[in-house]
């Protein structure tokens, strides 16, 4: 019955509604930080990431073979060889299980953390 009335006052008054808002947000909030969050939150700032790192190490890798491949002009006879699979060499089909490898543990890494 009382929140009613106060409910009803405060719709029509604003002095009062700014004074109740000012008066309930200027007390603190009880908050209980749960046991060990300091330690938990410092163990996991100190373990430092190396993925950030093999992301752009991959990049700046796949960039520089991409401008030896342009420059030496060794573009077009790759493209022919991957559009002929008869053509595929030995060392071709190591390096693709390689690189699918790699991309496997990358994506399990991933996905881990
Ligand atoms: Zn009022």
């Amino acid at each position: 019955m009382q929140n009613e009335s106060l409910a009803e006052h405060l719709s029509g008054c604003d002095d009062c509604l700014e004074a109740m808002l000012e008066q309930s947000l200027g007390q603190p909030v009880p908050v209980r930080i749960p046991e060990g969050f300091a330690r938990r939150v410092a163990s996991q700032c100190a373990e430092p990431s190396v993925l950030p790192y093999a992301v752009a190490a991959a990049c700046l890798l796949f960039a520089v073979l991409s401008a030896w491949l342009l420059a030496g002009g060794w573009l077009a006879g790759v493209r022919s060889l991957l559009a002929d699979p008869t053509r595929w060499s030995a060392w071709l089909l190591a390096a693709g299980a390689v690189q699918t490898l790699a991309l496997t543990a990358w994506l399990w890494r991933v996905a881990r953390t």
